[in-house]
């Protein structure tokens, strides 16, 4: 079933009816030894499936691919970024594992259910010709009552049993700026690097205070100028168990109007939090990582809900919604590591993803749709 369902997701069939179309492809004989089984079964089986035993699969690839050498740090740091998903809502269908909330609709108040998960995504350094591996590793299902911070520090223990060396550091949203978050990582021996963005806290207060005496610092963040501002040592979150770091980047870019073609000038400022020591990871890399935050963004849940169909409901039942998710991780994973790692680069030049995609697709179309039957008069 997790074999169908792989396919399913490489080939981007898009449901298990779209799986149950291509049914007659004699692929299936070669790949499962067996006919395809129907979709009502796939999702039958899905909902009993042992959801740790997909955990496994993610592992040993991982394990597989590190010991491979695919997966570098950046700057000799392991990353990986965390951060929360709505896989999907509904006003009418719903299962023991909804989550629950009140929209206030023209014709009323309506209740809403949704589902949330929290996911981790390993990063790894770009590669020679500039592309980088990204695992997704896990995910958590947010429970009823519970914030998106307690499901990811159940994530994070599971997570950091599993593979204790996978990361030195974890990149979040200004939402895991809490300080059970970063005493958890810390206590594990990790670095925590999070937005901070509420001008009222003690600590922003206090760095800005600091900002003010000494200029800041030229840099460069990829076609961006930069101005830099860095401090070490701030005291001011007794609640978290060390002195803190916040660094500033005051970033300046030129970008295209679509409607009058000129080039505008946009600026924008971020500011991080950090257990980083500036030894570890000097302000530079800060700035690299506290960007790249956005990959579990934009490679991760847009790809996947885009590209992969992942926000499909495949059956609506607690479990199954999370076996499909991370059947869709293992997919995800073995697709980018096999289209970086065995295509040479000259075959994948020019070819955007969805090529790979179609490709796998096409075989399982093209035979299923003129089998020998069809084609006799
Ligand atoms: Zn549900």
């Amino acid at each position: 079933m997790v074999k169908s369902a792989l396919v399913m997701f490489w080939a981007r069939l898009g449901s298990l009816h779209g799986l149950e179309s291509v049914a007659g492809a004699p692929f299936w004989k070669r790949w499962l030894g067996q006919p395809l089984s129907s979709a009502d079964t796939v999702a039958r089986v899905y909902t009993l499936l042992e959801v740790d035993t997909l955990r496994v699969g993610l592992h040993h690839l991982y394990t597989r691919l590190k010991r491979n050498k695919a997966l570098a740090g950046l700057g000799g740091l392991g990353v990986a970024v965390i951060d929360g998903h709505e896989s999907h809502a509904s006003y009418r269908r719903h299962c023991s594992g909804c989550l629950e909330r009140t929209i206030h609709t023209e014709q009323g108040d309506q209740i809403q259910y949704y589902h949330r998960q929290v996911v981790l995504m390993l990063v790894s350094g770009a590669r020679a010709d500039g592309s980088a591996l990204r695992l997704l590793l896990d995910l958590e299902p947010q429970g009823r009552g519970e914030d998106e911070v307690t499901a990811a520090l159940r994530l994070l223990e599971r997570v950091l049993a599993l593979y204790p060396r996978a990361f030195d550091v974890v990149l979040a949203d200004g939402l895991y700026a809490q300080a059970p978050f970063f005493n958890f990582l810390l206590g594990q021996g990790k670095h925590a690097l999070v937005v901070l963005k509420d001008p009222r806290r003690d600590l922003y207060r206090d760095a800005f205070g600091l900002f003010q005496l000494a200029p800041p610092q030229s840099g460069q963040y990829r076609s961006r100028h930069c101005q830099w501002q860095d401090v070490e040592d701030l005291r001011s979150w007794p609640q978290v168990q060390v002195p803190l770091r916040v660094v500033r980047s005051q970033e300046c870019y030129t970008q295209g109007c679509q409607l009058t073609h000129q080039r505008l000038t946009v600026a924008t400022e971020w500011v991080w939090v950090t257990t980083l020591a500036a030894i570890q990871a000097p302000t530079a890399r800060v700035v690299q990582l506290g960007h790249q935050r956005w990959d579990i963004e934009n490679y991760g849940f847009n790809e996947m809900v885009t590209g992969w169909n992942c926000d499909h409901v495949y059956r609506h039942q607690a479990q199954a919604i999370v076996a499909f998710l991370l059947t869709a991780f293992l997919a995800y994973n073995l697709f980018h590591a096999f289209r970086l790692l065995n295509l040479k680069p000259q075959r994948r030049h020019g070819k955007p993803e969805i090529f790979w995609a179609r490709l796998i697709a096409a075989e399982l179309y093209t035979a299923a749709g003129f089998s020998a039957s069809d084609s006799s008069p």
